[in-house]
């Protein structure tokens, strides 16, 4: 092996051991929580190291950027799992549910109508998670914590969109506990079981509070590139 490749894989299973760890001191089974390589801005080598370790789940934050990078992947990798967890235009729609499995920043009823249409165009059907903006942050997007319950409910009823859980991303200079806690919480109120929470600054403390995934990008692969 190269020494790329030892390092990636010595480091994911390092993160590997922290997020089993961590699932153990919250009283949850082994295998319960899932780990998203965020590969966005990454470099090819850095990717194909990370897929001869295994792993199978990848994030990226924007469709074109995925497309690119893992459209002519696919075929190799038949059990591959792409999550956007980035903003989506609703023109981007098509595009997104044509490639992506999990699409975690469903935020706003235009997007969902966008999706549904989508989804009968392409046939295929991303499994869905509402982001939500607990911090209130005006430069970030996601749904209003008070409006979640009622969101995901229109979703449902008025979209048939099957919700699958929901997303966050704290504010940088708060306690992301709080807003972890929070984001369970909604999970409860929503009737969804999934919870996306947790990047390399904090991902065991999302765990303890309740992720089910987690999105490790610089932790697992090395700084980003300045690009
Ligand atoms: C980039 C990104 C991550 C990963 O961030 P790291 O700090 O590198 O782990 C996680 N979630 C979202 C939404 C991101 O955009």
């Amino acid at each position: 092996m190269s020494d790329l490749n030892t390092t990636i894989a010595q480091t994911r299973t390092a993160i590997l051991e922290r997020i089993a760890a961590a699932a153990k001191t919250g009283g949850r089974p082994a295998g319960a929580v899932t780990l998203v390589a965020v590969s966005k801005q990454q470099p090819e080598d850095r990717i194909d190291a990370m897929l001869s370790t295994g792993q199978r789940v990848f994030g990226e934050n924007r469709v074109q950027e995925a497309e690119a990078r893992w459209a002519h992947r696919r075929a190799d990798v038949p059990d591959l799992e792409l999550r956007l967890i980035g903003p989506l235009q609703t023109n981007k729609a098509e595009a997104a549910c044509a490639l992506i499995d999990v699409i975690e920043t469903l935020d706003r009823e235009r997007l969902a109508a966008a999706l549904a249409k989508a989804m009968v165009k392409t046939g295929r059907r991303p499994r869905l998670y509402v982001q939500v903006n607990t911090g209130l942050e005006a430069q970030k997007s996601g749904i209003e914590p008070a409006q979640a319950a009622a969101f995901v409910e229109r979703c449902r009823s008025e979209h048939s969109l099957q919700i699958e859980g929901l997303m966050c991303i704290p504010p940088e200079a708060e306690p992301a506990s709080l807003h972890f806690a929070l984001l369970r919480k909604l999970a409860g109120e929503c009737g969804v079981e999934k919870l996306s929470m947790g990047m390399s600054a904090d991902y065991p403390l999302a765990i303890r509070l309740g992720a089910t995934s987690v999105r490790v990008g610089s932790a697992l692969f090395g700084a980003r590139p300045a690009s």
